[in-house]
Formats: C-alpha cells, sequence, structure tokens
C-alpha cells in the first residue's frame, strides 16, 4: 500500500537526517512513478509526495495533463533522445539527465525558458551507464556557458545496482567533491547546489553523503 510504503520511506528519510545533522527539509523526495499508472500516481501524490519522475515522454505528458490540478512538481530522468526534446522540455521542472554538449545544443533550441538539468555523471564508470566522466565535467561545464536556456543546478548520478553499502558512499561521495568544485566557481548560469542522488536501495547513504534530492521508485510503489 502507498501511504504504508510512504510513511516507512519517511521515517528512513528522517533517521539519515537525523544521523547526517541535516534538517528534513533540506531533501526533496521525488518519487519514481516511471513504472506505475495513474491512478497510482495520483495515489502517492494525494498520500503527500510533492514531486514525482518519469521516464518517459508519452506517459509523462499524460499524467502531467490529468493532474493539472494537483499542484506536482515534475521531473524528468533517464535518456531523452534528441528528437523528443522538443515535445517534453518546456513541460518539465527538473531535467535530470543532461549529458552530453548535442542535447544541450537541443534544448537551447527548443526551450522557451530556463530549464533547471541536473548533469549526469558517470561516477562509476560503468559501461552501461550514461553520463560525462568525472574527468570532462569542469570542460563540459565551461562549455555550456554558451547556452543561456540551460541552467546547471546540480550534478545527478546513480551508483552500480549491485553494490556495497561502502561503494555506494564512495560514489556519492565523488559526486558531491565535483558538485563542490563547480559550485565553488560561482557561475551565474551553474549555481550547481544541488545533488540528485540515491534511489530505493541506497538513498540513506545518499542522504548521509548530501543529497538533496532522492528518486525512489520501487520502495514507495511496489505491492
Ligand atoms: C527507475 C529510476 C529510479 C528509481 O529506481 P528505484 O530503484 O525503483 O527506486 C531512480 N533514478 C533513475 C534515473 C531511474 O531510472
Amino acid at each position: 500500500m502507498i501511504s504504508e510504503n510512504l510513511r516507512k520511506v519517511e521515517q528512513e528519510v528522517q533517521k539519515a537526517c537525523a544521523l547526517a545533522s541535516r534538517q528534513r527539509e533540506s531533501v526533496t523526495l521525488v518519487a519514481v512513478t516511471k513504472t506505475v499508472d495513474l491512478e497510482t500516481t495520483i495515489e502517492v501524490v494525494t498520500n503527500g509526495v510533492t514531486d514525482c519522475a518519469e521516464n518517459r515522454v508519452e506517459p509523462f505528458l499524460a499524467k502531467k495533463e490529468a493532474m493539472k490540478d494537483l499542484n506536482v512538481t515534475w521531473h524528468f530522468i533517464g535518456n531523452l533522445q534528441r528528437r523528443k526534446v522538443k515535445h517534453v522540455i518546456n513541460e518539465v521542472d527538473y531535467f535530470h539527465a543532461l549529458e552530453s554538449l548535442s542535447l544541450a545544443n537541443e534544448i537551447q533550441k527548443r526551450a522557451t525558458k530556463k530549464i533547471r538539468c541536473f548533469i549526469e555523471v558517470n561516477v562509476s564508470g560503468e559501461e552501461s551507464k550514461q553520463g560525462i566522466k568525472p574527468s570532462e565535467l569542469s570542460s563540459f561545464v565551461e562549455q555550456l556557458s554558451e547556452f543561456d536556456k540551460v541552467e546547471i543546478v546540480g550534478l545527478m548520478t546513480m551508483a552500480p545496482f549491485q553494490s556495497t553499502k561502502s561503494e555506494q558512499r564512495d560514489v556519492f561521495l565523488q559526486l558531491r567533491n565535483l558538485q563542490k568544485s563547480i559550485e565553488a566557481q560561482q557561475l551565474t548560469y551553474a549555481p550547481c547546489h544541488e545533488l540528485s542522488m540515491g534511489m530505493s536501495n541506497d538513498y540513506t547513504v545518499a542522504i548521509e553523503e548530501g543529497a538533496t534530492f532522492i528518486r525512489v521508485g520501487t520502495a514507495l510503489v511496489k505491492e
């Protein structure tokens, strides 16, 4: 049941915040609703979740339209094909998967306002993962200076699927160090205050390591 799942996740979030001496308000719980239908997504929101994330264009647009009276902050996660940018980019509140200059180019071309973006970083170095290599991040950020529709609000990563707590911690800590180094440059187009990291398996570790947005799917929507 959603309400029971949410209660458990909320309890874990509060525990992790306490452990890390952080305020609960410093972490936004983003419910990843990509695997569930409209009805269940509405249930998540009516139980008090303010932020939802989707990873496919058509279901996202349909849910957003159907839920327009519910005051949801919408996140787009996962791979976005360039040809689909025009359908979706002005509808999202946060885009979590900026991972190439060509995608930034397309966003620049299609956006009618500034788009809040997270740069996806492939910290773990897995072949299967998309994202900018840590060693290429600073030059990537530099190249984004010419795109006035792209605002870099933070960095995003995923820990390896099957990993130990200490491996997760290591990935999250590395992302945080990268985030701090960009933030320290005080670029107007890249304030980079935020860290999008932590999923059902590892969100408590992510909070301990500074996550400001956790993206939780399974733990919230499982039966
Ligand atoms: C699916 C997905 C999540 C949620 O994963 P769970 O393990 O179900 O919590 C988070 N982030 C991204 C990028 C995803 O694709």
